[in-house]
């Protein structure tokens, strides 16, 4: 079992979440994920880390409310005990210096690219982001990437934050 240090809902149906994992949050590198259950009448389902303090022995992830075990998540609130969580998993990100690199995120993708970013900086390399969503009010964790990245670039359905559409996507990806 692990407490729940934090979590708060930061999007419609998003929410991010801080756990006591000291044990994790020593090993875990860029894009890998955990297994939880968060309790003992639930499945097992993989969750990507978002963030880490191995100092404080925190682990961060976030998650999309879609169905019953991510619904019973969410249901959780702070110093609630999640009972199964284990980790890391996974093949991390490849960090190396590329030059310009860009990474692209949309719902709950938009939590792992933030320690990809990291890593990737500090490699020497520019970071470009991209994220996008039906609209501005889906979108978080902006102020984060804006800190850590060269650029941070938004798209929006409606067009209410950064391009309409995909479009600017597409020229970022020089596809247009
Ligand atoms: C390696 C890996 C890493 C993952 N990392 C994360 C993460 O960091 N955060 C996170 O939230 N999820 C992540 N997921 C997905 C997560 O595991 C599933 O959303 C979860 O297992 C759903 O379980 P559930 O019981 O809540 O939903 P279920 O009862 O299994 O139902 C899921 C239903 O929701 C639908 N659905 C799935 N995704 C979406 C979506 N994006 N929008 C609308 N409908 C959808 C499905 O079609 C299905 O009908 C990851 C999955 C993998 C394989």
């Amino acid at each position: 079992m692990i407490k729940i240090i934090e979590k708060e809902q930061i999007a419609p149906n998003i929410h991010h979440c801080v756990v006591e994992a000291p044990e994790i949050a020593k090993k875990v590198l860029p894009g890998q994920f955990v297994i939880l259950i968060p309790d003992e009448f639930c499945e097992r389902i993989p969750i990507t880390v978002a963030d880490w303090d191995a100092n404080a022995g925190t682990v961060t992830f976030v998650f999309l409310e879609v169905g019953t075990t991510t619904r019973r998540l969410a249901e959780l609130k702070t110093g609630d005990m999640i009972y199964s969580f284990t980790g890391p998993l996974g093949k991390p990100f490849e960090i190396s210096n590329y030059g310009t690199v860009v990474l692209v995120g949309g719902c709950y993708g938009i939590g792992s690219i933030y320690p990809a970013a990291i890593a990737l900086k500090k490699a020497g390399n520019k970071v470009i982001i991209y994220t996008e969503a039906r609209s501005k009010f889906l979108l978080y964790l902006n102020d984060k990437l804006e800190q850590v990245a060269d650029e941070v670039r938004y798209s929006t359905v409606d067009g209410s934050l950064g391009s309409k559409g995909m479009t600017g996507l597409k020229k970022t990806l020089n596809l247009i």
